[in-house]
């Protein structure tokens, strides 16, 4: 039986990731970000995606000394979870964190130096910003609802397209600067 669980939980979070892979592919909207949550025994999993604009204001490779501040003050706050997720119910604890920036610091055709610093060129190609956290928390059955601080940290963000599975429900809310709580009951 157990087994029957995990195996539809697998499934359901394969559907679910592909589900907001595709959205963000089709739809690379500025203003707005993806949030993805799986709770699964002790374990909660959030993903977070967004275009780069959102969080720094550009999307070309940062070059100059301001950029580069902005992407590390964003890869700052990225990097701890305590300050962008509260937990209802129970307490979770964040176990593991990861952040890509790799979309505006690693980009290959920007590292030779245009001889025209044409800034066109730059603007037409998009990139984002991700980050994955994974929380342990006490008991996972009593976890109401997670609230976000990130409207607050990214001011750009206009919306977020919240995802969320356990092991017994999902859905998806929409959420903004004041909605910024995903309830998962
Ligand atoms: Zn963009």
């Amino acid at each position: 039986m157990k087994t029957t669980v995990c195996y539809w939980l697998i499934f359901l979070l394969l559907s679910v990731s592909t589900i907001a892979k595709t959205q963000s592919q089709e739809a690379h909207i500025h203003g707005l970000a993806t949030l993805t949550l799986a709770l699964e025994n002790k374990a909660l999993e959030i993903q977070f995606e967004s275009p780069a604009a959102n969080l720094i204001g550009f999307e070309h490779q940062a070059n100059s000394p301001e950029e580069k501040q902005a992407v590390k003050q964003a890869e700052v706050i990225l990097k701890s979870p305590k300050l962008l997720f509260s937990f209802a119910g129970t307490s979770c604890k964040a176990i593991e964190k990861t952040v890509d920036i790799s979309g505006v610091t690693d980009r290959e055709h920007d590292q030779h130096k245009h001889h025209n610093h044409s800034k066109d060129h730059d603007d037409s190609s998009h990139s984002e910003i991700a980050a994955s956290y994974r929380f342990s928390c006490k008991n996972t059955q009593e976890l109401n609802s997670v609230a976000t601080t990130l409207f607050n940290q990214f001011p750009r963000i206009e919306k977020i397209n919240a995802i969320w599975v356990t092991e017994t429900r999902q859905g998806s809310e929409l959420l903004f600067p004041n909605r910024n709580t995903i309830s998962l009951r």
